[in-house]
């Protein structure tokens, strides 16, 4: 009567300790919580064989949202493992099924890097493919799995919970908990990254998962947390601060490159002071934190710009 989680460090971009994927094990039983990206498929079967197990003996594949360090490698581990069955947030399907519209915007982000980081993204057979309603279940073994849709970061986001051992997979939707951040006590931030951030969606969403009484959760940035109330507690004053962001460059009505700059700034300013509360501003490892700044400053830009767009549909 096994039952196991493994973390697997999927080595994201060449950094350690940055994105993970999960192997649940029950017995001579497997799924995958989020894949990476194709780069990190052989890293998943590697962590499978190291368990006992092989590909055939995956049931299912969950990935929390379609951003690509989350389910770019969703085909490629599907294609290699013939029995499982793939379940994704029923906005994030068609996306993983035929998977141009996500190759042609990550490729406008990253351009020449695209292929290194990524990999091909290979499209999934719509037959394997199952869509989770909110709250809905899956009988897995002795184990009972429910799909929470938890929006905020994205649109097209669920959670995993599994009642029996406590468990919770949050994706982005717990925040970031670096593993090397957390020497100086708890460190733990908001992913606002372009487009679909709702500040006031995303505090519902921890608040939902800190209600569902999970004593572990597993984000995919990184790694086992128990401290779900202190995380919520610095989630919800950070998603605050962003969200007011959001609101200050609507009403000053900044546009274009104005916006980006401000953005980039205010979100600058945001993190500074929470590394100084945190004492973190000589951490040697700090600057692990500059992607997700220019990427929350990104999505603060997008919700305001859709914001406008929304008010325009709205009164035309
Ligand atoms: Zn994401």
């Amino acid at each position: 009567m096994t039952h196991h989680v493994t973390t697997i460090d999927c080595d994201y971009a060449g950094r350690p300790g940055v994105a993970a994927a999960y192997l649940i094990q029950q017995d001579d039983q497997a799924i995958f919580v989020e894949t990476n990206t194709s780069r990190a498929v052989p890293r998943l079967l590697g962590a499978l064989a190291q368990r006992g197990l092989g590909p055939g003996d995956v049931d299912h594949v969950i990935v929390t949202h379609a951003h690509l360090d989350h389910a770019g490698g969703a085909g490629a581990l599907m294609a290699a493992c013939p029995g499982a069955t793939l379940w994704a947030h029923p906005r994030a399907a068609p996306h993983l099924i035929d998977p141009r519209k996500l190759i042609d915007s990550a490729r406008g982000v990253y351009g020449e890097a695209f292929d290194a980081l990524y990999g091909e993204i290979v499209p999934i057979d719509p037959a394997r493919v199952r869509t989770p309603g909110d709250g809905e279940t899956l009988a897995w073994g002795r184990r009972i799995l429910t799909f929470l849709h938890t929006r905020g970061h994205a649109n097209h986001h669920l959670c995993v919970l599994d009642t029996s051992s406590g468990d919770i997979f949050t994706g982005d939707s717990f925040g970031i908990v670096y593993p090397a951040l957390q020497d100086r006590g708890l460190f733990a931030f908001p992913s606002t990254s372009p487009t679909g951030f709702d500040a006031a969606a995303a505090t519902a969403s921890v608040d939902r998962i800190v209600a569902t009484g999970a004593r572990t959760a597993w984000p995919t940035h990184f790694g086992p947390q128990t401290q779900l109330e202190g995380i919520a507690t610095q989630l919800r004053r950070q998603l605050e601060a962003h969200g007011a962001l959001v609101e200050e460059a609507d009403a000053q009505g900044l546009q274009g490159e104005v916006l980006r700059t401000w953005c980039a700034e205010e979100v600058r300013a945001l993190f500074d002071a929470q590394i100084h509360r945190a004492g973190l501003q000589d951490h040697p490892g700090i600057e692990l934190l500059a992607l997700d700044i220019e990427l929350n400053a990104q999505g603060i830009a997008s919700a305001v710009q859709r914001r406008r767009h929304k008010r325009r549909q709205g009164a035309g």
